[in-house]
Protein backbone atom coordinates (compact mmCIF):
# COMPACT_ATOMS: atom_id res chain seq x y z
CA UNK A 1 0.00 0.00 0.00
CA UNK A 2 1.39 3.37 -1.09
CA UNK A 3 1.45 5.76 2.02
CA UNK A 4 -0.75 9.08 1.59
CA UNK A 5 0.75 12.56 1.27
CA UNK A 6 -0.50 13.11 5.38
CA UNK A 7 1.23 10.28 6.16
CA UNK A 8 4.38 11.27 4.12
CA UNK A 9 4.04 14.74 6.16
CA UNK A 10 3.39 13.14 9.91
CA UNK A 11 6.63 10.62 9.00
CA UNK A 12 8.88 13.73 8.23
CA UNK A 13 7.33 16.37 10.42
CA UNK A 14 8.89 15.53 13.72
CA UNK A 15 12.64 15.79 12.23
CA UNK A 16 11.87 18.93 10.11
CA UNK A 17 10.90 20.48 12.91
CA UNK A 18 13.50 19.91 14.94
CA UNK A 19 16.14 20.80 11.95
CA UNK A 20 14.12 24.04 11.16
CA UNK A 21 13.63 24.61 15.44
CA UNK A 22 17.87 25.69 15.54
CA UNK A 23 17.21 28.92 13.46
CA UNK A 24 15.93 30.11 16.52
CA UNK A 25 18.84 31.36 17.78
CA UNK A 26 18.95 33.81 15.18
CA UNK A 27 16.06 35.61 15.53
CA UNK A 28 14.70 38.04 18.18
CA UNK A 29 11.09 38.13 20.08
CA UNK A 30 9.47 40.88 19.45
CA UNK A 31 9.41 43.67 22.54
CA UNK A 32 7.87 46.51 21.53
CA UNK A 33 4.39 45.20 22.87
CA UNK A 34 6.45 44.26 25.96
CA UNK A 35 4.53 41.20 27.25
CA UNK A 36 5.52 39.66 23.96
CA UNK A 37 8.81 39.82 25.09
CA UNK A 38 8.14 36.66 27.15
CA UNK A 39 7.55 34.49 24.54
CA UNK A 40 9.48 30.71 24.42
CA UNK A 41 12.14 32.11 22.10
CA UNK A 42 12.95 28.16 21.04
CA UNK A 43 9.59 27.54 20.66
CA UNK A 44 8.61 25.42 17.37
CA UNK A 45 4.60 23.89 16.81
CA UNK A 46 3.08 23.32 14.01
CA UNK A 47 -0.57 21.49 12.90
CA UNK A 48 -1.81 20.54 9.66
CA UNK A 49 -5.69 19.81 8.71
CA UNK A 50 -7.24 18.17 5.81
CA UNK A 51 -10.65 18.31 4.64
CA UNK A 52 -11.52 14.85 6.01
CA UNK A 53 -10.25 15.89 9.49
CA UNK A 54 -7.14 14.20 9.69
CA UNK A 55 -4.24 16.03 11.38
CA UNK A 56 -0.95 16.49 12.05
CA UNK A 57 1.21 18.27 14.38
CA UNK A 58 4.67 18.13 15.53
CA UNK A 59 7.12 20.26 18.07
CA UNK A 60 5.35 23.02 20.86
CA UNK A 61 1.95 22.77 19.88
CA UNK A 62 0.33 23.00 23.06
CA UNK A 63 0.95 26.33 23.65
CA UNK A 64 -1.13 29.22 23.25
CA UNK A 65 -0.31 33.00 21.48
CA UNK A 66 -1.98 35.62 20.29
CA UNK A 67 -3.38 36.41 16.78
CA UNK A 68 -1.96 39.69 16.26
CA UNK A 69 -1.85 40.62 12.64
CA UNK A 70 -3.43 37.35 11.80
CA UNK A 71 -6.67 38.43 12.97
CA UNK A 72 -6.32 41.44 9.92
CA UNK A 73 -6.93 38.47 7.48
CA UNK A 74 -10.24 37.97 9.61
CA UNK A 75 -11.66 41.60 10.13
CA UNK A 76 -11.20 42.32 6.54
CA UNK A 77 -13.44 39.70 5.64
CA UNK A 78 -16.11 40.16 8.47
CA UNK A 79 -16.00 43.78 6.86
CA UNK A 80 -16.66 43.13 3.94
CA UNK A 81 -19.39 40.61 4.92
CA UNK A 82 -21.15 43.20 7.08
CA UNK A 83 -20.61 46.39 4.19
CA UNK A 84 -19.34 45.17 0.98
CA UNK A 85 -16.49 45.27 -1.18
CA UNK A 86 -16.97 48.99 -2.44
CA UNK A 87 -17.60 50.62 0.84
CA UNK A 88 -14.62 48.84 2.18
CA UNK A 89 -11.96 49.80 -0.50
CA UNK A 90 -13.57 53.66 -0.39
CA UNK A 91 -11.41 53.30 3.17
CA UNK A 92 -8.68 51.12 2.44
CA UNK A 93 -6.48 50.74 -0.61
CA UNK A 94 -5.40 46.97 -2.47
CA UNK A 95 -1.46 47.69 -2.66
CA UNK A 96 1.38 46.32 -0.92
CA UNK A 97 3.53 49.46 0.47
CA UNK A 98 6.98 48.11 0.56
CA UNK A 99 7.41 49.93 3.99
CA UNK A 100 7.14 48.57 7.39
CA UNK A 101 4.27 47.37 9.13
CA UNK A 102 3.39 50.15 11.56
CA UNK A 103 4.60 52.94 9.09
CA UNK A 104 2.56 56.60 8.65
CA UNK A 105 5.20 57.16 5.47
CA UNK A 106 3.07 57.05 2.78
CA UNK A 107 -0.26 57.97 4.58
CA UNK A 108 0.81 61.71 4.18
CA UNK A 109 2.80 61.37 1.05
CA UNK A 110 0.45 59.49 -0.95
CA UNK A 111 -2.91 60.74 -2.18
CA UNK A 112 -6.14 60.36 -1.53
CA UNK A 113 -4.15 59.44 2.03
CA UNK A 114 -6.47 56.15 2.80
CA UNK A 115 -3.89 53.03 3.95
CA UNK A 116 -2.25 51.36 1.45
CA UNK A 117 -3.75 47.76 2.33
CA UNK A 118 -5.99 46.18 4.99
CA UNK A 119 -3.00 44.12 6.50
CA UNK A 120 -0.79 47.08 7.67
CA UNK A 121 -1.43 48.71 10.50
CA UNK A 122 -2.96 51.90 9.31
CA UNK A 123 -5.73 49.62 6.82
CA UNK A 124 -6.01 47.44 9.91
CA UNK A 125 -7.41 50.35 12.66
CA UNK A 126 -9.30 51.72 9.37
CA UNK A 127 -11.16 48.21 8.96
CA UNK A 128 -12.19 47.78 12.58
CA UNK A 129 -13.78 50.59 12.32
CA UNK A 130 -15.99 49.48 9.75
CA UNK A 131 -16.98 46.29 11.46
CA UNK A 132 -20.96 46.55 12.24
CA UNK A 133 -21.94 47.20 15.61
CA UNK A 134 -23.75 49.95 18.07
CA UNK A 135 -20.37 50.10 20.20
CA UNK A 136 -16.80 48.71 20.28
CA UNK A 137 -17.77 46.22 22.99
CA UNK A 138 -20.64 45.08 20.36
CA UNK A 139 -17.94 44.77 17.19
CA UNK A 140 -15.50 42.86 19.68
CA UNK A 141 -17.43 40.38 20.19
CA UNK A 142 -18.59 40.02 17.05
CA UNK A 143 -14.97 39.50 15.80
CA UNK A 144 -14.61 36.90 18.40
CA UNK A 145 -17.79 35.29 17.72
CA UNK A 146 -16.35 35.40 13.96
CA UNK A 147 -13.24 33.33 15.50
CA UNK A 148 -14.86 31.03 17.49
CA UNK A 149 -16.91 29.53 14.74
CA UNK A 150 -13.78 29.77 12.00
CA UNK A 151 -11.79 27.84 14.05
CA UNK A 152 -14.47 25.48 15.74
CA UNK A 153 -13.53 26.53 19.62
CA UNK A 154 -16.14 28.41 21.48
CA UNK A 155 -13.55 29.34 24.05
CA UNK A 156 -11.39 31.23 22.27
CA UNK A 157 -10.67 34.27 24.31
CA UNK A 158 -8.12 37.33 24.78
CA UNK A 159 -5.21 37.36 26.46
CA UNK A 160 -5.80 40.29 28.96
CA UNK A 161 -2.13 40.40 30.00
CA UNK A 162 -1.19 41.35 26.20
CA UNK A 163 -4.38 43.58 25.33
CA UNK A 164 -3.54 45.63 28.02
CA UNK A 165 0.40 45.46 27.24
CA UNK A 166 -0.65 47.05 23.63
CA UNK A 167 -3.00 49.33 25.04
CA UNK A 168 -0.93 50.87 27.24
CA UNK A 169 2.32 51.16 24.79
CA UNK A 170 1.10 51.94 21.38
CA UNK A 171 1.72 55.41 20.78
CA UNK A 172 2.53 54.75 17.36
CA UNK A 173 -0.65 52.99 16.42
CA UNK A 174 -2.89 55.63 18.24
CA UNK A 175 -0.89 58.30 16.47
CA UNK A 176 -1.82 57.17 13.32
CA UNK A 177 -5.56 56.64 14.65
CA UNK A 178 -5.62 60.30 14.91
CA UNK A 179 -3.89 61.03 11.66
CA UNK A 180 -6.70 58.75 9.96
CA UNK A 181 -9.60 60.11 12.06
CA UNK A 182 -8.11 63.66 10.75
CA UNK A 183 -8.44 62.23 7.26
CA UNK A 184 -12.12 61.32 7.50
CA UNK A 185 -10.81 57.54 6.98
CA UNK A 186 -11.96 56.04 10.50
CA UNK A 187 -15.98 56.30 11.36
CA UNK A 188 -16.39 56.75 15.38
CA UNK A 189 -14.55 57.97 18.61
CA UNK A 190 -10.67 57.27 17.73
CA UNK A 191 -10.02 55.16 21.12
CA UNK A 192 -12.91 52.81 20.23
CA UNK A 193 -11.87 51.84 17.13
CA UNK A 194 -8.88 51.36 18.88
CA UNK A 195 -9.80 48.94 21.66
CA UNK A 196 -11.28 46.89 18.67
CA UNK A 197 -7.94 46.59 16.96
CA UNK A 198 -6.28 45.70 20.24
CA UNK A 199 -8.77 43.02 21.80
CA UNK A 200 -8.81 41.20 18.17
CA UNK A 201 -4.72 41.31 18.02
CA UNK A 202 -5.03 39.78 21.54
CA UNK A 203 -7.24 36.52 20.62
CA UNK A 204 -5.71 33.88 21.89
CA UNK A 205 -4.97 30.74 20.04
CA UNK A 206 -3.07 27.53 19.50
CA UNK A 207 -1.43 26.02 15.58
CA UNK A 208 -4.64 23.72 15.59
CA UNK A 209 -6.61 26.32 16.07
CA UNK A 210 -5.40 28.99 13.52
CA UNK A 211 -4.86 25.37 11.22
CA UNK A 212 -8.88 25.46 11.55
CA UNK A 213 -9.73 28.74 10.40
CA UNK A 214 -6.96 28.39 7.29
CA UNK A 215 -9.12 25.39 6.27
CA UNK A 216 -11.94 27.41 5.48
CA UNK A 217 -9.74 29.55 3.71
CA UNK A 218 -8.48 26.89 1.93
CA UNK A 219 -11.64 25.64 0.75
CA UNK A 220 -12.60 28.56 -0.64
CA UNK A 221 -15.19 29.89 2.37
CA UNK A 222 -16.73 26.38 3.15
CA UNK A 223 -16.26 24.00 6.45
CA UNK A 224 -15.17 20.79 4.60
CA UNK A 225 -15.99 19.28 7.59
CA UNK A 226 -19.44 20.18 7.73
CA UNK A 227 -20.30 21.36 4.38
CA UNK A 228 -20.85 24.88 5.62
CA UNK A 229 -20.34 28.13 3.42
CA UNK A 230 -19.48 30.53 6.05
CA UNK A 231 -17.81 33.17 3.69
CA UNK A 232 -18.71 34.13 0.94
CA UNK A 233 -16.17 32.63 -1.95
CA UNK A 234 -15.33 35.71 -3.59
CA UNK A 235 -14.15 37.37 0.13
CA UNK A 236 -11.81 34.32 0.58
CA UNK A 237 -10.28 35.33 -3.01
CA UNK A 238 -9.67 38.87 -1.70
CA UNK A 239 -8.38 37.71 1.90
CA UNK A 240 -6.24 35.24 -0.12
CA UNK A 241 -4.83 37.57 -2.69
CA UNK A 242 -3.78 39.87 -0.08
CA UNK A 243 -1.84 37.40 1.83
CA UNK A 244 -0.17 36.41 -1.45
CA UNK A 245 0.71 40.18 -1.85
CA UNK A 246 1.16 41.64 1.51
CA UNK A 247 0.68 38.89 4.71
CA UNK A 248 4.29 38.48 4.87
CA UNK A 249 5.29 41.86 5.95
CA UNK A 250 8.00 43.29 3.66
CA UNK A 251 9.11 39.56 2.70
CA UNK A 252 5.76 38.73 0.68
CA UNK A 253 7.65 38.37 -2.61
CA UNK A 254 10.66 36.42 -1.24
CA UNK A 255 7.67 33.90 0.85
CA UNK A 256 5.34 33.62 -2.27
CA UNK A 257 8.96 32.37 -4.43
CA UNK A 258 10.24 30.16 -1.64
CA UNK A 259 7.17 29.04 -0.48
CA UNK A 260 4.32 30.01 -2.70
CA UNK A 261 1.16 29.80 -0.78
CA UNK A 262 -1.16 32.87 1.15
CA UNK A 263 -0.34 33.44 4.73
CA UNK A 264 -0.46 35.45 7.13
CA UNK A 265 2.26 36.20 10.07
CA UNK A 266 2.33 37.90 12.98
CA UNK A 267 4.74 39.66 15.56
CA UNK A 268 4.09 36.66 18.50
CA UNK A 269 5.51 34.13 15.66
CA UNK A 270 2.19 32.92 14.38
CA UNK A 271 1.64 31.97 11.06
CA UNK A 272 -1.50 30.90 9.27
CA UNK A 273 -1.15 29.33 5.75
CA UNK A 274 -3.01 26.55 3.76
CA UNK A 275 -2.43 24.94 0.78
CA UNK A 276 -5.96 26.17 -1.74
CA UNK A 277 -8.52 23.03 -1.91
CA UNK A 278 -6.09 20.92 0.42
CA UNK A 279 -4.67 22.18 3.87
CA UNK A 280 -5.21 24.45 6.28
CA UNK A 281 -1.66 24.76 8.37
CA UNK A 282 -1.13 26.71 12.01
CA UNK A 283 1.90 27.44 12.85
CA UNK A 284 4.53 29.13 15.90
CA UNK A 285 7.88 30.28 16.52
CA UNK A 286 7.97 33.33 18.45
CA UNK A 287 11.85 34.06 17.44
CA UNK A 288 11.43 36.34 14.48
CA UNK A 289 14.20 37.34 11.41
CA UNK A 290 14.52 41.02 10.74
CA UNK A 291 11.48 41.26 8.22
CA UNK A 292 9.26 40.57 11.32
CA UNK A 293 8.44 36.89 10.35
CA UNK A 294 9.14 33.36 12.67
CA UNK A 295 12.74 32.81 11.68
CA UNK A 296 12.37 28.76 11.75
CA UNK A 297 8.67 29.08 10.90
CA UNK A 298 9.77 30.50 7.53
CA UNK A 299 12.59 27.89 7.22
CA UNK A 300 9.89 25.00 8.08
CA UNK A 301 7.55 26.23 5.33
CA UNK A 302 9.92 26.12 2.95
CA UNK A 303 10.86 22.70 3.71
CA UNK A 304 7.60 20.78 3.36
CA UNK A 305 6.55 23.23 0.39
CA UNK A 306 9.52 22.02 -1.78
CA UNK A 307 9.07 18.43 -0.80
CA UNK A 308 5.63 17.79 -1.26
CA UNK A 309 5.26 20.79 -4.09
CA UNK A 310 3.10 23.16 -2.70
CA UNK A 311 3.83 26.29 -4.37
CA UNK A 312 1.37 27.89 -6.72
CA UNK A 313 3.19 29.12 -8.61
N1 LIG B 1 -0.88 44.41 17.44
C1 LIG B 1 0.31 44.54 16.64
C2 LIG B 1 0.58 46.00 16.32
O1 LIG B 1 -0.29 46.72 16.03
C3 LIG B 1 0.17 43.72 15.39
C4 LIG B 1 1.40 43.77 14.56
C5 LIG B 1 1.67 42.54 13.76
O2 LIG B 1 1.43 41.42 14.19
O3 LIG B 1 2.15 42.73 12.64
O4 LIG B 1 1.68 46.46 16.35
Amino acid sequence: MSLTEIDRIHALLPHWVESSRQQCSYGKVASYIPELSKSPIGALGIHIIDASGHSVSAGDTEISFTMQSISKVFTLILALMDIGEEAVFDKVGMEPTGDNFNSMLKLELVQPGIPFNPLINAGAIAISSLIAGASSTEKSCRVLDFLRLLSNNDSLSYDLDVYRSESDTANLNRSMAYFLKDNGVLEGAVEDVLDVYFRHCSISVTCADLAQMALVLAHNGKNPLTGEQLIPRRYVQIAKTFMITCGMYNASGEFAIQVGLPAKSGVSGGILTLVPGRYGIGLVGPSLNRKGNSIAGVALLESLSREFDWSLF
